[in-house]
């Protein structure tokens, strides 16, 4: 599929899904605390993106029953809202979608559930800054696979590891379009980055090693070697200039 162009009109749709998002994010935030469920946390989410008349783009997307992917402790990405509370000391990752106006955006980041081990800090910090490292090559001119080799550098430069199986993607009309953003060196320079393209760029990281595996429930990937995974994300749109976070209106990158 080539990749698609966005135009003004379009980024105005996008900022606008992103903006539900990053609204949802600091409910969410607010609502993560010892004894929560994580089913709890996906109707809060699912309630509010409704109620700004948008439609969350992961629920039934290949028959993914939720909202929020919500992901503890080793779970990298892709966990089912459910039943279990979170407890003091956990992290978890949350991913959601948001669809409006006939465009989409995506974003996850992990949060830490009251105390957390100075390990799960540093590396829901170093997911993070991860992310920053990548964006600094998402402008138009350079290359796609400068972000992601950018991403891998700094992770292991901290002693972690990326995540090979799951990547980033164009987003637009559709959820996931091309290309693929690789968060680790690919062959190649990739595609040359253009004004008007929109990526989804979302490191996920673990403080083990890069494995993992798939629970008996299809959807959830979990460390191989049971390590913790952070997870961190924004839809981002190319311009001349910094590129534009959709899901971070007030980042002031723009
Ligand atoms: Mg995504």
């Amino acid at each position: 599929m080539p990749v698609t162009i966005k135009n003004k009109e379009h980024i105005r749709c996008m900022m606008l899904a992103g903006e539900i998002l990053a609204e949802c994010e600091q409910l969410l935030k607010d609502a993560i605390r010892p004894g929560v469920t994580t089913l709890q946390l996906d109707k809060i989410a699912e309630d509010f993106i409704r109620s700004r008349g948008a439609v969350p783009s992961f629920k039934g997307y290949g028959g993914f029953p939720g909202t929020l992917c919500t992901s503890v402790n080793e779970q990298i990405v892709h966990g089912i809202p459910g039943t279990r509370r979170l407890v003091e000391g956990d992290i978890i990752s949350i991913d959601m979608g948001c669809y409006i106006q006939g465009f989409h955006a995506d974003m996850a980041r992990t949060y830490g559930v009251g105390e957390i081990s100075p390990l799960a800090e540093k590396l829901i910090r170093v997911t993070e800054e991860s992310f920053f490292e990548g964006i600094a090559f998402a402008k138009a001119g350079h290359h796609l696979n400068e972000i992601g080799q950018a991403i891998q550098k700094y992770v292991e430069a901290n002693g972690f590891s990326v995540v090979r199986e799951y990547v980033g993607h164009g987003i637009g009309r559709a959820l996931h379009e091309d290309p693929a953003v690789h968060n680790y060196k690919v062959p190649g320079r990739g595609l040359l980055l253009e004004a008007g393209m929109a990526l989804a760029i979302e490191p996920m990281v673990n403080a083990g090693g890069c494995g993992l595996r798939l629970l008996q429930d299809g959807w959830t990937a979990v460390t191989k070697d049971g390590s913790l995974s952070a997870h961190y994300e924004n839809t981002v749109v190319i311009t001349d200039e910094n590129p534009i976070l959709t899901t971070m209106p007030k980042s002031g990158i723009m």
